[in-house]
């Protein structure tokens, strides 16, 4: 009998801003008394229950916290957040995201110069609701360009978008404001993490019978990724957890597609692939490539070879596990600079950060001065 494959997205899981999230609140529920985080610290039940365990405390607001000390989650948070907690004498481990800093800055630098700041996103959101406090409540949220008719607009605009927006959705929005006759600067503040992880599940969906999306079910990110891989035409569902799947989804299934949203722990995803191990080895027998996905140094093998359902003539996905030894020199793309820190990318599932004490800058250079972000052309448009 044909193996039944399970094929895991070139780029799933964890991306760096939850990593340094989780690893702040790990770090100071080892230090602190009372830790809290405002508001789950990532959009996952399972980990967010793992980190309680610990000691980190999910509250709603300041007013829940007595005294301790205040992680603000990768999402960022308003400004108010922070002269709240200041005034009332409350420690803050700021975990924003390097990338949900940068779109604040640029949100708050567009509104001071006298744009009216758009920003493409769910309203609801937290980060988005963060982005609004920069820009002095000012900004105005679209989710896409059906939102754009009802806006009082009247002089320059300043786009954003929050970080886990789709490419094209942005786009869309841009071209209905530029056809409504506005003078239109956009900024990029799509997070490569997330496009990333978008286009390697497009890929993969294209190639697979059933895809499995894992995350949790308010990950906005992991919510985008079921709809595109729907939008590929495989048959999709989005799992929180190993115990979410249903033996009936693989039946007939030949090739298995495994994804997971940049806020699920690689513990949670090892979970789910052992539990479909077990469970298409009940219809035929299990091939996996599953160890590609943790453990440094296993599998790496290509799942090359056999014409895809959709299309005879395309090659099936490449998956590459990348590992690195302490001391190893490697190739990355410089994805984000700040004055602390930049951010590099250096391959399937690792981003790295080298802070500017590992630089070597001259006396009075900024780390701006040496390094550039590589951006994404065609969201850095600058008209008028
Ligand atoms: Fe940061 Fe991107 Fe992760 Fe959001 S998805 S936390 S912006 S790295």
């Amino acid at each position: 009998m044909k193996p039944v494959e399970i094929i895991l997205a070139e780029s799933l899981g964890f991306c760096i801003g939850v990593r340094r999230a989780v690893e702040k609140a790990e770090e100071q529920a080892a230090r602190a008394k009372k830790v809290f985080s405002l508001g789950p610290l990532i959009h996952n039940p399972q980990e967010v229950s793992r980190l309680a365990g610990r000691g980190v405390t999910v509250v709603d607001g300041l007013d829940e916290v007595p005294d301790g000390t205040v992680i603000v989650r990768a999402h960022g948070a308003p400004p108010e957040v922070y002269r709240a907690a200041a005034s009332r004498g409350i420690e803050v481990v700021d975990a924003t995201c390097p990338f949900v800093f940068s779109l604040q800055r640029k949100a708050m630098a567009l509104a001071d110069a006298g744009y009216q700041v758009i920003i493409v996103g769910d309203p609801a959101h937290p980060e988005v609701a963060g982005v609004v406090g920069w820009t002095g409540g000012r900004a105005l949220v679209v989710t896409g360009e059906e939102d754009v008719e009802r806006l009082p607009l009247t002089g320059r605009v300043g786009v954003v978008a929050q970080t886990t927006q789709r490419k094209d959705n942005v786009e869309a929005v841009v071209a209905r404001l530029k056809a409504k006759g506005q003078e239109v600067v956009v900024e990029q503040t799509i997070c490569r993490a997330t496009a990333e992880r978008q286009e390697a599940a497009r890929r993969l969906a294209a190639h697979v019978d059933v895809m499995v999306v894992v995350g949790g079910t308010t990950s906005s990110n992991t919510q985008k990724l079921a709809t595109i891989c729907r939008d590929a035409g495989a048959r999709t569902y989005h799992v929180e957890s190993a115990s979410d799947l249903d033996p009936n989804w693989f039946c007939q299934a030949k090739r298995v597609g495994v994804t997971a949203g940049a806020s699920t722990p690689d513990w949670v995803v090892k979970e789910v692939i052992r539990r479909m191990e077990e469970l298409v080895q009940a219809e035929g027998v299990a091939e996996t490539q599953a160890q590609q996905t943790g453990e440094p140094g296993a599998g790496g093998e290509q799942a090359g070879g056999t014409p895809g359902p959709q299309n005879g003539q395309e090659e099936r996905p490449h998956i590459e596990m990348r590992s690195f030894r302490p001391g190893q020199l490697v190739q990355g793309t410089v994805v984000h600079v700040d004055s602390d820190q930049i951010l590099v990318d250096v391959g399937y599932k690792s981003e790295g950060i080298v802070t500017r004490a590992e630089m070597s800058l001259r006396p009075g250079q900024e780390p701006a001065d040496v390094f550039a972000e590589q951006c994404d052309p065609a969201l850095e448009q600058r008209v008028g």
